[in-house]
Formats: structure tokens, sequence, C-alpha cells
């Protein structure tokens, strides 16, 4: 089971995922098409953070279920706690050492469908 480091683009942030990523997810919603990012679905045992939880910043939005976690220092979002899957994080494979994102499918999520608060 392939295990890869992940991290910002100034190194404070870093961390692992364990497993096979078998493909890739955009979404449409108004943070994600600004993010613009490929996102790997991971499980929360799977995934572990090798840094301080204070080299993030946490972003909320909306209902205030997903967590958008990202550098504090250079700004790259890393990994966010899903709202649909609470269980699961989803990983910027952007940021992932050693993995080509262009290796998997990459599948749009609608995004934009999910309820916004009122
Ligand atoms: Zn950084």
């Amino acid at each position: 089971m392939p295990t890869y480091t992940g991290s910002c683009h100034c190194g404070a942030v870093t961390f692992e995922v364990s497993g096979d990523i078998e493909q890739l997810t955009t979404c449409n919603c108004s943070l994600c098409r600004k993010k613009n990012a490929q996102m790997a679905r991971v499980h929360k045992d799977a995934f572990k953070m090798t840094a301080d939880w204070d080299t993030v910043s946490l972003y909320q939005w909306n209902l205030k279920i997903a967590k958008h976690y990202f550098c504090k220092t250079c700004g790259i979002y890393t990994f966010h706690q899903k709202r649909s899957e609470p269980d699961y994080f989803g990983v910027n494979a952007q940021c992932l050492d050693g993995f080509d994102p262009a290796s998997v499918p990459t599948i749009p999520a609608n995004g934009a469908a999910m309820s916004v608060a009122d």
C-alpha cells in the first residue's frame, strides 16, 4: 500500500496519505471554483497530519460543517474535512509528492447543488 507525503508550498504543513488513489474530483461550489483543486478522497484513518495543527488556518462558511484548512504562511489549500462524509478528508492532489494527478480519472462533483444556508 503506497504512502504519499504531502505539503503546502512553504513546507510548514506536512501530512501523509496511505492507500491507493484511484480517482480525483473537482467541485463546482463557490469555494472550490476559486481553489480550482483536484481532490483525493481519503478516509480519516488513512490521513496523518505530520506537522503541528497550529500551521493551518481553518475556514468555514455556509452551514459551517466542512472544515477547510490552508497554510497560515503560504495560503495553499492542503486538505479539508468533508461536509457530506465527515469521516473523509478531501486532499489537494497537487500537494502530494510523487503522485501524478493526470494518472487517474478526475470526476466533476456537483457541489453547487448542495444546500446553501439562507
Ligand atoms: Zn505553507
